[in-house]
């Protein structure tokens, strides 16, 4: 769907500091060169089989269903990878391609830290150094995410610059690449940042919507009306409509964050309150204040509370081939322990996004229609903040 240049429509492009050209030229250079080469395919195959247990599962949600009395929920099941969420599939490409290159060492960026586990993780197993650009705020809140990082041989350093949040993490690491380029590949987390990042995570994602269709044709003989998923910065969501973008029939939600709700300034929801800027070397929308400035962001899901959009999301919204949603923390909640209650299955808070919509829409539809949703991750992590937000304290 990119053009030369990396663009998304209007979207998209390289905003980066000449310093970062070279770097950004390489790894295009060895994507382009590895990707369809049959010796990178083959062992990138043999580590999301053997290593992160795909295929994940398409299960069929029939007391939920049931439940809601209309269309047919299916769910994909990511939460079951390794690691507990959709982030390994981008990790083991990206790190096998660095070690490719000759690279050494990969830094990343991460917020809740499920990406920096992720990474520290591939890295371990490759047998690379591993650095973690965490905000220092993050780290208290993620203190058990920090412990695995480090556990698994990973360095992790707080960003105290800004909010000390996680677009501070993500501008520390892009600083550190500059710096040090020769041994270090940046593992970027989402389908953001300068080309070719968007491409490249979107394609190592986009292994879930080949693998839904093929789930799905053989359950149902037929492809889904609706396919849906949480949204942050847009991986497991792109990752989840890709094979089906050239299929106007299927129709494409992504969820994003609302928080406190859209007319409140706690929110994340960037489609429904963000304006066209340049951030993050990327032109997207963004979340921003009167002067133009990055808004601070807000969602009970820390893997949501990102304040852009990935490129290929924004241009999809305004082709209008995609539809994009908020939902509030209360809805996510709510879909967190009805699924929890009615499946036996917890979802990560993010992914509740995206059901929290299935669970709003399936009963307006025939009971022939097929939604599938995109469960990204499990919920383990999140069990001790849901409690907190309903009044209940336990230890994480
Ligand atoms: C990180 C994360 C997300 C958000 O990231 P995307 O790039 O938008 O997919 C969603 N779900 C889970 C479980 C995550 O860990």
């Amino acid at each position: 769907m990119t053009n030369q240049n990396g663009r998304f429509g209007i979207h998209g492009g390289q905003y980066i500091p000449e310093t970062l050209m070279n770097a950004v030229i390489e790894l295009e250079v060895a994507y382009q060169h590895f990707k369809n080469e049959p010796t990178f395919q083959k062992e990138l195959q043999e580590l999301f089989h053997d290593y992160a247990n795909r295929p994940s599962r398409l299960y069929f949600a029939k007391k939920l269903t049931e439940k809601l009395g209309g269309a047919k929920i299916y769910l994909k099941r990511e939460d079951l990878n390794h690691t507990g969420a959709h982030k390994i599939n981008n990790v083991l490409g990206q790190a096998l391609l660095a070690k490719k290159m000759g690279k050494t060492r990969l830094i990343a960026e991460t917020g809740a830290g499920q990406h920096g586990v992720a990474t520290a993780t591939a890295a371990a197993l490759l047998d690379m150094e591993c650095v973690v650009y965490m905000g220092q705020e993050d780290t208290i809140r993620q203190a058990l995410n920090v412990y695995k990082m480090r556990l698994l041989g990973a360095q992790v350093i707080p960003v105290t610059s800004g909010t000390a949040t996680l677009k501070d993490a993500v501008s520390e690491a892009m600083r550190e690449w500059t710096s040090r380029i020769a041994d270090t590949h940046y593992c970027l987390g989402s389908v953001m940042g300068p080309h070719p990042f968007p491409t490249i995570v979107r394609d190592f994602q986009a292994v879930i919507s080949q693998e839904i269709k093929e789930q799905i044709l053989a359950k149902e003989g037929r492809l889904p009306d609706i396919v849906m998923a949480c949204v942050g910065g847009g991986s497991n969501a792109i990752g989840a409509f890709y094979h089906f973008i050239d299929h106007p029939e299927v129709r494409l939600i992504g969820c994003e964050a609302a928080g406190r709700g859209i007319d409140t300034l706690d929110t994340a929801a960037t489609i429904a309150t963000g304006k066209l800027g340049i951030f993050h070397g990327m032109k997207s929308y963004f979340c921003q204040d009167e002067y133009g400035q990055i808004a601070p962001v807000y969602s009970i899901s820390a893997g949501l509370d990102y304040p852009g959009i990935g490129p290929e999301h924004a241009d999809l919204h305004d082709q209008k081939r995609a539809e994009y949603v908020a939902i509030t923390d209360e809805e996510a909640v709510n879909a967190f322990e009805l699924l929890s209650k009615t499946e036996g299955i917890i979802p990560a808070i993010e992914s509740a996004h995206a059901l929290a919509h299935a669970i709003k829409i399936a009963p307006t539809l025939t009971k022939e229609q097929i939604i599938v949703v995109n469960l990204s991750g499990r919920g383990d992590k999140d069990c001790a903040a849901i409690a907190r937000y309903r009044g209940e304290n336990i230890h994480d």
